[in-house]
């Protein structure tokens, strides 16, 4: 099988929000870091921090009219659909997995 990338138009029909759907990541490089008394570290960059980064990691089910199938978004492209960044949605939210199951009632409604 040859690697390689591929773009896949489909609907996002479901997020399963009862897994992790954000992390804290480092405000350098955007990995995970670990949670050290007050402060956040970082074993790529390895440097501490004062404070971190909420980023997507969302796991979503999409459709199209060859199947169904899990996919994971990342920060980049989970900002650009949901159009909030995962800092902002817990800023605004006091449950930002409501924002998010709204948001995907919005877009299944607004298809039709
Ligand atoms: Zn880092």
């Amino acid at each position: 099988m040859e690697k390689g990338q591929i773009w896949i138009v489909a609907t996002v029909v479901n997020l399963q929000l009862e897994k992790e759907w954000s992390y804290l990541g480092c405000k350098r490089c955007s990995k995970k870091v670990d949670k050290i008394g007050s402060k956040f570290h970082c074993k790529k960059c390895d440097r501490l921090d004062s404070s971190a980064t909420h980023r997507y990691k969302l796991q979503v089910q999409v459709m199209d009219r060859t199947g169904f199938i899990s996919l994971l978004l990342w920060d980049r492209e989970a900002t650009i659909l949901i159009g909030k960044s995962a800092d902002e949605l817990n800023e605004i939210s006091i449950e930002p997995r409501f924002y998010l199951i709204i948001w995907l009632d919005k877009k299944c409604l607004s298809r039709e």
